[in-house]
């Protein structure tokens, strides 16, 4: 199947994942202990900690609170000696868990009891193996100011490091007033927000059909229409410090960002006058963070283009199978210096989730 990236060489000798898939000769020099199941990614020399912000996983716990057991989230549960082998063979150090909302139609009673559950299950799985894993938070922004508590404990008492929010919630933007609380403590506490979509529900008629559209091209429409928000109601003018992390690169947004210029410019009527941003709206797209789950080393050199190297850190959306590629397509970015690939594979989000070196 010419469109399916093969698993299979993950049976070859682990040099060959190192040097095959990279054409970048002497730029980046990545080796691998043949003898060590664990693969090393060294950048010119030096020892990179990666570190990967989209990384998935389910507690059983929680979907039963839900009814929620079908087979495609059951594939998600988390078993540490299966998650770790993995990560070994993609030379994933360290991941960042987060778990995509389905309690965001809860009622308060059910969404406050899974959020427990949810935290103190990856608090405690980050206890385990403190140097492969980190969490981010889960919380129920449907009830802000339990989301504003649950952060904050989680971050405080949990040791999370951040939290993992969908692109909108049952609905309404994160735009919304309603949200400000929330984007004021995690300012506050300094942490990363990290922006998973959900297939743009509100087009899941026009998205049927074959393909999965719903995902290939809901996912990253979602984060799209998500970020625009943020910058185009001003919410990023007034949490300037808060720290957000786009998955899939950002989704649509850094690939046709200039536009985004223009809009006020050619039809003024649209825009509130009320909202005057501080920056061009493209701008914005340089204090935001996006993982590097673009798939190729050219999509990854545009988005560093838009963006900025500082602002892409690793994501793979392990252990969903759409990228096991990701550190070779770091390495091989022949328009990356081996400063922003280390930046990339590890030490910019190494930073942003307080991980040691
Ligand atoms: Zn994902």
């Amino acid at each position: 199947m010419p469109y399916h990236l093969s698993r299979d060489h993950k049976e070859e000798p682990l040099e060959d994942i190192a040097f095959t898939a990279c054409s970048v000769a002497g730029a980046a020099r990545e080796q691998s202990n043949p003898l060590a199941r664990r693969r090393e990614v060294v950048v010119n020399g030096r020892r990179v900690k990666t570190v990967d912000v989209h990384a998935h996983c389910v507690i059983p716990e929680a979907l039963r609170l839900m009814q929620l057991q079908e087979p495609q989230r059951r594939a998600l549960v988390l078993v540490v000696a299966d998650r770790l082998r993995e990560m070994d063979e993609q030379g994933i150090d360290v991941e960042a868990l987060s778990i995509n909302p389905f309690w965001y139609t809860a009622e308060r009673d059910v969404a406050e009891k899974v959020i427990q559950i949810q935290n103190e299950a990856l608090a405690a799985l980050c206890a385990a193996q403190p140097d492969r894993f980190v969490a981010f938070a889960s919380v129920s922004l449907q009830y802000p100011d339990l989301a504003v508590q649950q952060l904050e404990a989680g971050v405080r008492k949990l040791g999370l490091r951040g939290a993992a929010v969908g692109a909108s919630v049952a609905g309404e933007e994160f735009s919304a007033v309603k949200f400000h609380p929330f984007w004021a403590k995690a300012e506050e506490l300094g942490v990363l927000i990290f922006i998973h979509p959900q297939s743009t529900p509100e087009l899941a008629q026009r998205l049927k059909g074959n393909g999965w559209l719903s995902n290939v091209i809901g996912n990253p429409l979602d984060t799209t229409i998500a970020l625009s928000h943020l910058i185009f109601e001003g919410t990023l003018d007034r949490f300037p410090g808060l720290k957000i992390c786009a998955a899939h690169g950002g989704g649509y947004l850094p690939s046709y960002a200039a536009r985004s210029d223009h809009g006020c410019r050619v039809a003024p009527r649209f825009c509130d006058g009320a909202i005057q941003l501080k920056k061009k709206p493209t701008e914005y797209l340089r204090q935001l963070y996006f993982d590097s789950l673009v798939f190729t080393s050219e999509g990854l050199r545009h988005l560093a283009a838009e963006v900025g190297a500082s602002q892409i850190v690793m994501g793979t959306d392990h252990p969903i199978p759409w990228q096991d590629q990701a550190v070779d397509h770091i390495l091989c970015a022949a328009s990356l210096s081996d400063d922003e690939r280390v930046a990339i594979l590890g030490e910019t989000a190494a930073r942003l989730l307080g991980i040691s070196g």
